[in-house]
């Protein structure tokens, strides 16, 4: 039998990079998979690729940064399949620049999507875990959210700040069986990392590999739960 075969998972920033590699391996792996992200064309290639290889997928284009939309994805994916296995608050967003330059209202799109998404939707499926004594909530942060970098102080805030809303939820939820993780990637070769010269993305971690950490949390023994797992890519990309 398939490792997740029965379960239900939410992925958000599905359409692409680590959420797409996560929602295609979820969906290989036996789970059925609800997309969420804006660019409804990404899910729905996505979806495709679930679908191709014999797994169920749902389609919810979802902004994030609105409440509304997030609880539409909830209640969406409640209404197709009934009940919520896993949580993987994958989607992020960050503009680089100098902080006297930066427009604070690119700070609150990050805060939002980065960090508030992800405790709005926890809040919202933590009932049915809990219902259910097991279940997964997997956070994405990044290395910088353990230590700042020049131009990216929205980025790197909301990053440090999802690793203390893990360590915070974990200690609230653990008596329900329920796992809490947060993932730090280093680079990936995703679009998210513009062409940089000096940067040679054949050394950086695959999407692939970030989903491959998710479904070791998924399929880690109930009497353990892995709170935190730094990946790193082998050989630094930077040449
Ligand atoms: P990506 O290729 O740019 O994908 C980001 C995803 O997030 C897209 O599907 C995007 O979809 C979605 N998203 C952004 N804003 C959204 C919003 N308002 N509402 C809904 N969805 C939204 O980036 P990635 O590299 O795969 O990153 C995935 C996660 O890994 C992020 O949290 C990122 O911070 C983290 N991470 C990445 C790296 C790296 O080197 N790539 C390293 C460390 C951590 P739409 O634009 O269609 O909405």
């Amino acid at each position: 039998m398939k490792s997740l075969a029965g379960k239900v998972s939410i992925v958000t920033g599905a359409g692409r990079g680590i959420g797409r590699a996560i929602s295609v391996l979820l969906g290989r792996s036996g789970s059925r998979v609800a997309l969420a992200a804006r660019s409804e064309s990404q899910l729905r290639a996505v979806g495709e690729e679930i679908r191709d290889q014999g797994g169920e997928a749902l389609v919810v284009p979802t902004d994030l940064s609105l409440d509304e939309e997030i609880e539409r994805l909830v209640t969406a994916t409640l209404e197709k399949w009934g009940s919520i296995d896993h949580l993987i608050n994958n989607a992020g967003w960050g503009k680089t620049g100098p902080i006297l330059k930066a427009k604070r209202e690119d700070w609150d799109a990050t805060f939002r999507v980065n960090l508030r998404a992800p405790m709005v939707l926890s809040q919202l499926v933590l009932p049915k875990l809990m219902e259910k004594g097991e279940g997964a909530i997997i956070n994405i942060s990044s290395v910088s959210g353990k230590s700042g970098q020049e131009n990216t102080a929205a980025y790197s805030a909301s990053k440090f700040g999802l690793i203390g809303f893990t360590e915070s939820l974990y200690e609230e939820v653990r008596e329900y069986g329920i796992k809490v993780t947060v993932i730090l990637p280093g680079f990936v070769d995703t679009p998210m990392i513009p062409p940089i010269k000096r940067l040679d993305r054949t050394r950086m971690i695959r999407p692939e590999d970030i989903a491959r950490a998710v479904l070791f949390v998924l399929t880690s023994p109930i009497t353990s739960c892995p709170v935190e797992i730094t990946v790193r890519p082998q050989k630094s990309p930077y040449v």
